[in-house]
């Protein structure tokens, strides 16, 4: 025991392990639940998954992967005013899609509302709940504070018999929603407000999307979530840390239905929250019920398919929580530590190709009409077996339009009258002195340049050196595209944090729509479901799910280079 100064956590971390794997792997070799390993990852379906959820995923599944058990998914379905299938459909979905499976162990709470009864009646009959007629405020007023103990209902020391009798009314629906609640007779004194006669069932009137009308009595989480966690044989129930206190009450009803030989045990990690979003399901709901987003999966969502439609991957969000780890203390993970897995995992498998957001078109004008001729282009430079594909190049080109300064400052080393670059892959062109083309109001709508026609690969003047490379499309086989500009969803750093209301602090440039977009051939031809472009020296793009090849549609997943971060270091 030489190391009995330094936290448990980072002795796990020592080893290799996270402290809940520490404690799984411990509990493993002392040979605990007959040496087994079950998970369970227990979403409530009234909601799309988030990114946080995403960390209790690769926890649940990724610690039962390590010790070769298994993991359940389980809905948490015991609410029926909040939940559907959309949402049951949703999650089954982001869960493959994140890469994780439970095979053949799908479950529901609600298929537990049998055994639950028969638990709620058993501890009536033992004395151990009891029908309270009171309001829920009037319940809350009783409750007491944590140094204070609450006062006892008057309904408390009702007998078994009427307590059943009550029990069993409530759940034929003679009594209105709100009317009467069963609660456990525990301690009103206790210092765990959770055990001051705890809300076990409540009545709620709206059919549930599985079990129809059967029941009108639904349980309240602390007493479905232990019991369905010792029907299903899960071992080890990891949640966030906001349970820490509600783990005696688990622990408590899970002694009515446990032995030695096999009881499941609670342990907490920290959320994961993220700067610049929310992760209430609450408001994200609102937020797509007030129609300030498009829907769950709009790309600027935290929520997986959002980023899934955005063109994050599944290696991006793994990676990036793998790095901020698990740990017991809260903290706000900062969104440019996802940005920059997402950089990463793109750059090693985005397929390059050339796009012009604000064109501006340049004639070549010592190239001669009619003649055009392709360059070879690499399709990945981190990944050389990718190949190449060909483009055009002709005598009518687009450059983006800030790539061109009439009146340039110092070091600007882009094209300006008299100056020179090179097309990335291509020629090197100069502007020249009267080449800049103005509208009636002065705008530039033409650029005149001439081409150095040694200086392409392989050709003798192909070392030669200019400052300034840049991106271009050529004109005549160049396709239209419309790009969304996604940035972050918040302008504030922590929306839940701040004062006020929370969709004031949205970032009013989180979306900018660019039509007119000019794609070289190449990106058309591609633009298929899921891929994955970088389009040069302007970030990372995938086609919107919207996209047909009538109208190509790209998201913009990210930007090349952190710009916020730039921003706040000026
Ligand atoms: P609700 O308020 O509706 O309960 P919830 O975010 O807790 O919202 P659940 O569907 O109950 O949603 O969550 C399923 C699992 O995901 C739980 O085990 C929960 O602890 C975990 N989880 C939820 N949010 C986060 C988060 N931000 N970070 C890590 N785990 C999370
Ligand atoms: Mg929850």
């Amino acid at each position: 025991m030489a190391d009995t100064n330094i936290p448990q956590e980072e002795c796990a971390e020592k080893k290799g392990l996270n402290f809940v794997e520490q404690i799984v792997a411990d509990d493993l070799a002392a040979g605990k639940n007959g040496g087994r390993l079950n998970t369970r990852f227990p979403p409530e379906p009234n909601g799309y998954l988030h990114i946080g959820h995403a960390k209790a995923i690769c926890m649940d599944f990724g610690v039962a992967e390590k010790f070769g058990g298994t993991c359940n998914l389980r809905f948490d379905d015991t609410n029926p005013v909040k939940e559907d299938v959309e949402y049951v459909d949703s999650i089954r979905e982001d869960i493959h899609w994140l890469g994780f499976d439970w095979g053949d162990r799908e479950y529901y709470a609600s298929d537990y509302f049998p055994q639950l009864w028969d638990l709620a009646v058993r501890l009536i009959k033992e004395g151990k709940a009891y029908v309270d007629d009171q309001t829920s405020e009037q319940i809350a007023q009783q409750k007491g504070t944590p140094t204070t103990p609450g006062q006892e209902s008057p309904y408390r020391n009702r007998t078994p018999e009427e307590n059943l009798d009550l029990f069993i009314r409530m759940n034929n629906g003679e009594f209105e929603e709100g009317a009467r609640v069963l609660r456990a007779k525990i301690d009103m004194a206790s210092p765990n407000m959770h055990f001051r006669d705890p809300i076990m069932y409540r009545i709620i009137k709206t059919p549930h999307h599985r079990t129809g009308t059967t029941w009108k009595v639904y349980p309240m989480y602390d007493f479905a979530h232990g019991q369905s966690d010792y029907f299903e044989g899960v071992t080890h129930s990891i949640c966030t840390l906001e349970f820490v206190p509600h783990r005696p009450l688990y622990e408590h009803f899970v002694k009515e239905l446990a032995d030695d030989s096999y009881c499941p045990r609670q342990i907490e990690f920290n959320r994961l929250n993220l700067t610049y979003t929310v992760m209430s399901k609450r408001k994200l709901l609102q937020l797509v019920k007030e129609g300030l987003v498009d829907g769950w999966d709009d790309p600027r969502m935290p929520t997986i398919s959002g980023m899934r439609r955005r063109g994050f991957t599944p290696a991006s969000i793994r990676n990036f929580i793998d790095k901020i780890g698990y740990t017991k203390y809260e903290a706000l993970n900062s969104i440019s530590l996802l940005e920059h897995a997402v950089r990463e995992d793109l750059n090693s498998i985005a397929t390059r190709g050339m796009a012009v957001i604000k064109p501006l078109k340049v004639v070549i004008t010592n190239y001669p009409e009619g003649q055009s001729e392709t360059v070879e282009m690499e399709n990945n430079p981190e990944n050389p077996a990718e190949g190449t594909h060909s483009m055009p190049f002709a005598r009518e080109i687009y450059i983006e339009r800030d790539d061109f300064m009439e009146n340039p400052p110092k070091k600007f080393f882009r094209l300006f009258p008299g100056g020179e670059v090179r097309l990335k892959g291509a020629y090197i062109i100069k502007c020249e002195e009267d080449g800049v083309i103005k509208d009636a109001d002065g705008n530039i709508t033409e650029l005149r340049c001439t081409y150095d026609p040694d200086s392409r690969s392989g050709m003798p003047g192909s070392q030669r050196k200019v400052k300034g490379t840049l991106h271009w499309v050529a004109a005549d086989t160049a396709v239209d595209a419309t790009v969304r500009m996604y940035d972050r969803l918040f302008a504030v750093e922590n929306p839940a944090a701040e004062e006020g209301d929370f969709r004031d602090m949205l970032n009013p440039e989180s979306l900018i729509v660019v039509d007119g977009v000019k794609v070289e051939p190449f990106i058309a031809r591609n633009a298929e479901n899921g891929k994955k472009f970088q389009f040069q020296r302007i970030g990372y793009f995938t086609p919107d799910y919207s996209s047909t090849p009538d109208h190509l549609v790209f998201n913009r997943t990210i930007a090349l280079k952190d710009s916020w971060e730039k921003e706040q270091k000026k």
